[in-house]
């Protein structure tokens, strides 16, 4: 990747983490804390599911590192207004793609592709992860009060 592409995907996640999208909350939707002890990123993920499933409205509020952030202002943006189906689907991509076991990222990631350089960087990877580990635990869980860690359970 040249020095021109780096500086304009640090450029995108900067602007994410400091004038994140989809920031606030949902009344009365399903709420995942997520927490990522090894850096110190917390977020507050609201989903509200339609009847059909989908997934109609979603919010975040948090704090922690750019990428935590960087990658929770992209995710909400992504699965706002998906179908059940295709929001697993992204977060599978997604996942995927920062752990390196996808090299060609789908197109339908956008901007979340710019991620990808954390794949070198383990610990960075459960920054990036933290939002969508809260989404998968509202998905699966579908209850208030919930909460996901990305440290591994003992
Ligand atoms: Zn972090």
């Amino acid at each position: 990747m040249n020095t021109d592409l780096e500086e304009l995907y640090q450029a995108v996640i900067l602007d994410h983490s400091r004038r994140p999208r989809n920031f606030g909350e949902i009344p009365g939707a399903i709420r995942v804390h997520g927490d990522n002890p090894s850096c110190g990123d917390e977020i507050d993920l609201d989903v509200k599911f339609g009847a059909d499933g989908a997934v109609e409205d979603i919010k975040f509020k948090g704090q922690g590192c750019a990428i935590s952030q960087a990658s929770a202002s992209l995710m909400t943006g992504k699965l706002k207004g998906r179908s059940r189906a295709d929001a697993g689907e992204m977060m599978r991509a997604f996942h995927d793609l920062v752990t390196g076991i996808e090299t060609d990222a789908p197109r339908e990631l956008g901007d979340l592709r710019l991620l990808q350089g954390v794949r070198k960087f383990p610990q960075r990877v459960k920054c990036a992860m933290l939002a969508w580990r809260a989404f998968e635990q509202a998905m699966e869980n579908g209850e208030s009060g919930a909460s996901v860690s990305t440290e591994e359970p003992k």
